[in-house]
Formats: structure tokens, C-alpha cells, sequence
């Protein structure tokens, strides 16, 4: 299987941090294009016989992790790869960086739409007609129940983790957008899995869940912050303790979605007592966008 040429399981490193210490799953070291959750969400389709499909298509933001994932998977597998984005802004179409640039690096084929959403749900119902067969239709951010077996695989090398340590009590964190990889790691993870909605309200990904799973046993628990964040925007408290992890463990996380769980990550660290395990999901080659970002409004946001 190809996985098995291009996935090493991932180490498990105990990272000392301030006065405690944790554990750290580098899912962000399974493969240089292709990692993180990403990679385990996507792994299906890296073993399937794709051989029907001359393309793969998937929409979303422009700077996406699940967008160079997927670039990298098309690669892999010798296909096209299609790509649905809204109208990209002057500047970056002339300039592109962080995972656009990577993407469009791959070979990625960037189709500019301004309902790309309604356009691709109409494409994918007609995904059973002959016509359109060659084309493998892939979810926003990856959001399918071919994402189980892959994120299957990630529970079961925590249990094997755990059980050589001889850790009893284990809990388990990560953030969520669509929520896919928090849901496939609880229902196959004996232990807790603790995340945080980063797309949206609660109720959202409890949605999500639901649209992935009947069985509410095994939703992860959601924590929250004390603050309301939107999804993909900037603030002064994501960065510092994004910057603070990075000093103090010497790994960079991703800004986007790590900065929200490392907020409540920092205050459980601080004040309680256990085995925390905390998933670093990769995404990281998305910094250099979201640092430009923090950068261009380092004064509005009094950094
Ligand atoms: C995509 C992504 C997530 C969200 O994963 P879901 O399975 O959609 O919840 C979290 N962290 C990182 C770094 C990601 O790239």
C-alpha cells in the first residue's frame, strides 16, 4: 500500500513546558506535504485504486490546510487536481504564499467562483452520472466518512503509546473545524477526547458530529474559552500563546486552528494534575500566511 511507503507512525514526545510537562503526538512529522490531520483523513484515498478518476475537485478558503493536502494527495496519485476558491484578492493573485503558493506549486488548478459552494453541491449530486465520473468529488476540508480508517489508525497508535507507558488515565486534545478527526478519535479511543469549536458555535459541531455519527457516546467533550472567537481571524491573545508554546517546547503549532485549544490546553496544564496528550494536527506551511496577516496588522491589533 502506498500509505505504508509514505506514513511512519508518528512519534509521541514528552515536551516539558513551563514548570509540568505533556505529551505531544507529531502527526505534524508523518510526511513533509503530506500530514497532520489531513493526512489521516485522507488516507482512504491514498491506498484506494483511483484509477477510474482522471481529477480530483474540493472547494474552500484559499490559504486551506485540507487545500495542500489534497494538492499533495492529486500529486501522489498522477491526477488533476480542481480547486474552487471565491475571487482571490489582486495582491495574493500576484503574489501568492504559504499553502496557495505550495498548492499552486503541486500542480493545483485554481477555478475562481463567487458561489462555489451552491456550484460544487449541484457538480457533486450528479457525481453518479457517467459523464461526471472522472472526477472525484472531495467534501470541504475533508469532511467524509472515508476519513474513519485513517483516524482509526491515530487512535490505535495512542492506545499502543499508552499502554507501553503503562498510562492509565489519558486525556486527549485537539481542535475542531468540521470536527471529523475529534469524532473519529473518540469512537475508536478509549480515553477522553477533549476539543474546541473553532469553526462556529458548539451546536455546530455538535451538528457535524451528528451528521457523521448517530451514536452521541462517542462525541468528544467540547471545552470552551471564556472569549467568542471567529474562524480566521486575528487576535493578540492567539498569537502570544501560540508564541509561547513555540518558546517554551521549542514545536511550532499552527495559527489558525491550535491557538484557541492551546488557550484552554495552558490553563488545564496549569491547574490540574493527569496525562494530557495534546494531537499536533501539521498545517504549519499555513503560517507563513497567517504571520503576514499578523504582521500587516500588527498596529490595529497593538501587538
Ligand atoms: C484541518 C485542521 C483541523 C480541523 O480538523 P477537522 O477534522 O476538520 O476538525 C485542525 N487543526 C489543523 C492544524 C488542521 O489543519
Amino acid at each position: 500500500m502506498l500509505s505504508s511507503l509514505l506514513f511512519k507512525e508518528s512519534p509521541v514526545e514528552k515536551i516539558n513546558y513551563r514548570n509540568t510537562s505533556f505529551w505531544l503526538k507529531r502527526d505534524d512529522l508523518i510526511h513533509p506535504i503530506f500530514n497532520g490531520n489531513k493526512a489521516r483523513k485522507l488516507k482512504y484515498f491514498l491506498d484506494a485504486d483511483l484509477s477510474a478518476y482522471t481529477k480530483i475537485a474540493s472547494y474552500g478558503g484559499h490559504q486551506s490546510n485540507a487545500m495542500f493536502s489534497l494538492a499533495g494527495l492529486a500529486s501522489i496519485k498522477g491526477l488533476d487536481f480542481e480547486y474552487y476558491v471565491k475571487p482571490l484578492p489582486e495582491t495574493l493573485k500576484k503574489n501568492p504564499i504559504g499553502n496557495l503558493k505550495k498548492s499552486l506549486e503541486l500542480g493545483m488548478q485554481l477555478i475562481e467562483l463567487e458561489n462555489y459552494a451552491e456550484f460544487f453541491a449541484a457538480r457533486s449530486e450528479k457525481s453518479n452520472v457517467n459523464s461526471e465520473k472522472e472526477t472525484l468529488w472531495i467534501r470541504q476540508g475533508g469532511a467524509e466518512k472515508e476519513a474513519e480508517p485513517g483516524v482509526k489508525e491515530l487512535a490505535q497508535e495512542i492506545e499502543k503509546f499508552a499502554d507501553n507507558q503503562g498510562i492509565k488515565d489519558l486525556s486527549v486534545f485537539l481542535p475542531s473545524g468540521t470536527g471529523t478527526t475529534a469524532l473519529y478519535l473518540q469512537k475508536h479511543l478509549s480515553f477522553p477526547v477533549c476539543t474546541t469549536a473553532c469553526i462556529g458555535a458548539n451546536t455546530y459541531l455538535e451538528h457535524q458530529f451528528s451528521l457523521l455519527e448517530k451514536n452521541k457516546a462517542c462525541y468528544p467533550q467540547i471545552l470552551n474559552t471564556q472569549k467568542k472567537y471567529h474562524f480566521g481571524k486575528l487576535y493578540p491573545e492567539f498569537l502570544e500563546v501560540w508564541r509561547d508554546f513555540h518558546e517554551e517546547t521549542n514545536v511550532e503549532f499552527e495559527l489558525l486552528y491550535d491557538p484557541k485549544m492551546l488557550l484552554i490546553f495552558k490553563e488545564i496544564l496549569q491547574n490540574r494534575k493527569g496525562n494530557f496528550l495534546y494531537i499536533h494536527s501539521g498545517g504549519t506551511p499555513g503560517n507563513e500566511s497567517m504571520l503576514a496577516r499578523y504582521n500587516y496588522e500588527k498596529k490595529s491589533l497593538t501587538l
